[in-house]
């Protein structure tokens, strides 16, 4: 049925109200059908590591039930695993329950990049690496649609903050769009090709995405063909039409006749040709008939693996901060001090759209309890009110007084419900002053004291010298308890590495001084200088590097090696070294591969990541990790040129265990085979000249007739050298004492140019 011919031949038969009316959605969840063509309505839901799937009452923010469903870790710390294949699995496991609750598009996963900490919605997005954001949003979307039903990337682009999210106008000059935020999902469309993209609220460079045929159509369908359909984010439309004539196929929710009127009305009034409205409609047809030929009626999954899975996916993204004399893992006797109201009310998902009702919820206390097993004494204590700022005495000293009388005690913290939400930004990175004031007064009578965060995103640290270890949970989802229970044990070794800097203020973060903008726009004035690109140019010591995350165990790093030692840009080039595992524990190492353009005309980041992979390893046992980098490892987005290019020069090849600590390095010479028109004119400079051999050749000859060639030997040698490499051609009129005419300079750029002369 999905056949493009019986496609065609089904839009030939339609009114043309009724391929309007296919273009909005039928209600918040459905799309349309049209029952006399047998054309099915589908169901879409939120999304993304859960299924929203509403039972009654229909909303978008979350506040009304829905189905039970697996409540897996959010996207921040999913990232933080840097696991592909896990990944996946987890989004085969999103499609299985897609599969049962009769859902044919999962709403996510999100890949807008993390410019500031402060963005509400970043519990739900990757990483603030447009290359990590990507792997990581391609593998969700390939575990989904294995099951037969599709993903809806989102929020495409630049969406990234929320206040003000749907008038707001996202400010951004081309080579960064090209970096930073349309890569984070471009490699995702190219290599996974979503069944749907979600276009965002704002506006993007003064046009609303909704509307944006150079977003939608040029580069999403044409530049990286993408086949599948654009839908509208939830109220994104401005007007239906331009939408439409845009490359937004899909209004939702339902515009209740609104939008199909205009649709109509540009139609006949000819400001909308028909073929336009057509192709809309055969590409919702086509990925419509996909999903209902890919329906398992009365398909079912089994929670209970699926919250294992949970377990699985939580461990791995929960990142060990801080280890000081290895307080980490806890042993399973003596006396414990669980501290904490978050260790009882468990902050596990966040708010929003993507809120989803967990088939069940671990309590982390008794997690906790059933790992330690009977050798090991628990305490608990409650020490601050969730819904409160300031200390209470009562429950502050029932807490030092479980801490004093125990051997280590943990302490839960992070941020309520309250602090982070979709909808709205953080105006600070503060925990609650209650919670706070409680770590120093845990501190001051314990010192093997363990903090466990939950918190969609960076908070600042104050007290970091307090505790002695520091695990990042992120919001865990449904079976986070057993997760850390899993990882304070030891029992799993913890293995999630940080997809974000953790700055030490606020104010260092590259965004600050240009967040959230003024009114509705939004100057993205950091450029390309996003998360660790900008702490590493600028020497800033974050207070946790992108990329850093401890182990139980230690790796050592052997063996560089590549293919070749020179290339050209169409070439690709193998890396490879050995991981060890030199400790006495198995584990997993994200080993990280960093680029850097040593020496480059354009202002470039001190290094990139280009390449990851996670290795499990045995007590002493050694890998050989393999990467391939392409054109694409090398290039920048050249805005003039509107190309990726590269430089040709030496880069460095730089491998290890985060951003900051590096523990391989090599050289490898890249040519580039760009092929530029020289185009050079009267103020092209001598220096851009010498790029071309033959210019080479022309410089030289003529510095040498120049009058005061001779001073070139001499001290005022580094001057002149200077002075001559940015003259402009035309300046050799007034410096060479006449030996270069206006003829000269025609006859020049003439055979620079390889232009004939005139006859
Ligand atoms: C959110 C989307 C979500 C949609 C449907 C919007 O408000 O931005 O991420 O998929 O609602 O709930």
């Amino acid at each position: 049925m999905s056949e493009t011919r019986n496609i065609e031949a089904l839009i030939a038969q339609m009114t043309l109200e009724e391929k309007a009316s296919l273009c909005s959605g039928a209600d918040t969840w459905h799309t349309r059908g049209i029952e006399r063509l047998g054309i099915p309505s589908i169901m879409v839901t939120d999304g993304p590591h859960g299924l929203r799937k509403q039972q009654a009452s229909a909303d978008i923010l979350g506040m009304f039930n829905s189905v039970p469903a697996t409540c897996f870790p959010s996207a921040a710390g999913v990232a933080s695993s840097w696991n592909r294949e896990l990944i996946r699995r987890m989004g085969e496991a999103l499609g299985r329950e897609c599969q049962a609750e009769d859902v044919a598009v999962l709403l996510g996963p999100g890949a807008n990049i993390k410019r500031s900490p402060l963005c509400g919605r970043n519990f739900e997005y990757f990483s603030e690496d447009p290359y990590l954001s990507s792997e990581m949003a391609a593998h969700h979307i390939m575990g989904v649609q294995s099951q037969g039903v599709g993903s809806s990337l989102k929020h495409f682009a630049a969406n990234n903050q929320e206040h003000r999210r749907m008038t707001s106008d996202s400010v951004v000059d081309e080579r960064t769009l090209r970096e930073i935020y349309l890569a984070s999902f471009e490699g995702a469309v190219k290599q996974a090709q979503p069944w749907t993209v979600m276009c965002a609220y704002n506006k993007v460079n003064g046009e609303y995405a909704s509307e944006n045929e150079r977003l939608l159509t040029d580069i999403l369908k044409e530049e990286w063909g993408h086949e599948g359909f654009v839908v509208s984010d939830w109220g994104a439309v401005d007007e239906r039409a331009r939408g439409l004539a845009a490359g937004l196929e899909l209004e939702m929710p339902a515009s209740l006749g609104e939008g199909e009127r205009k649709i109509i009305a540009a139609v006949k009034d000819g400001t909308l040709p028909e073929a336009k409205l057509d192709a809309a409609v055969a590409r919702l047809l086509r990925i419509v008939f996909k999903a209902a030929d890919a329906r398992r009626p009365g398909a079912s999954y089994d929670a209970e693996a699926h919250h294992r899975l949970a377990r699985e996916v939580a461990r791995e993204s929960m990142v060990l901060l801080k280890n000081e004399d290895g307080i980490l893992p806890l042993a399973k006797t003596g006396k414990l001090a669980i501290i904490g109201a978050m260790a009882k009310t468990p902050r596990y998902q966040g708010a929003g759209s993507s809120q989803i009702n967990p088939t069940r919820l671990d309590d982390i206390y008794e997690e906790l309890a059933a790992s330690a097993g009977a050798g090991t004494a628990l305490a608990y204590a409650q020490g601050y009110a969730l819904d409160a700022e300031t200390p209470d005495e009562a429950l502050t000293a029932e807490a030092v007084s479980a801490a004093a009388a125990a051997d280590v005690a943990v302490l839960f913290a992070g941020l309520p419900k309250r602090y982070e939400s979709e909808g709205f930004d953080r105006t600070h990175l503060r925990m609650p002053a209650n919670q706070v004031a409680l770590i120093a007064a845990v501190a001051a009578v314990q010192p093997n004291l363990v903090v466990v965060l939950s918190n969609g995103a960076p908070v600042e640290m104050p007290w970091l010298g307090d505790a002695k270890g520091v695990l990042e949970a992120y919001l865990g989802g449904q079976a986070l308890g057993g997760a850390i229970a899993d990882l304070l044990f030891g029992d799993a070794n913890p293995s999630g590495r940080l997809a974000e800097t953790f700055p030490a203020r606020l104010e260092d973060n590259p965004s600050y001084l240009f967040f959230p903008g003024e009114g509705d726009r939004v100057e993205y004035r950091e450029g390309i200088f996003v998360g660790y690109r900008y702490y590493d140019k600028k020497r800033i010591e974050p207070l946790f590097p992108f990329g850093h995350g401890l182990s139980y165990t230690t790796f050592a790093y052997s063996e560089l090696t590549f293919d070749r030692q020179s290339l050209s840009d169409k070439e690709t080039l193998t890396v490879s070294a050995v991981v060890t595992n030199t400790g006495d524990r198995a584990g997993q190492e994200v080993v990280q591969l960093y680029v850097r353009d040593a020496h480059s005309s354009v202002i470039r980041p001190d290094q990139e990541l280009k390449g990851f992979a996670k290795l499990a390893l045995a007590p002493s046992e050694s890998q050989t990790v393999t990467f391939e980098l392409d054109k694409r490892s090398f290039a920048y987005y050249d805005a003039d040129a509107g190309e990726w290019t590269v430089e040709s020069g030496d880069f460095e090849i730089l491998i290890g265990r985060s951003s900051r600590d590096i523990a391989l390095s090599g050289s490898v010479a890249v040519t580039s085979t760009a092929v530029r028109s020289a185009a050079f004119h009267r103020n092209s400079t001598l220096s851009e000249l010498e790029r071309t051999e033959a210019g080479a050749a022309f410089v030289k000859q003529l510095i040498a007739a120049l009058p005061f060639a001779s001073a070139l030997e001499s001290e005022h040698a580094e001057m002149l050298k200077a002075f001559m490499a940015h003259m402009p051609l035309r300046g050799l009129l007034s410096f060479s004492g006449g030996k270069f005419t206006e003829e000269a300079l025609t006859a020049t750029l003439r055979s620079m140019n390889g232009e004939e002369a005139p006859r």
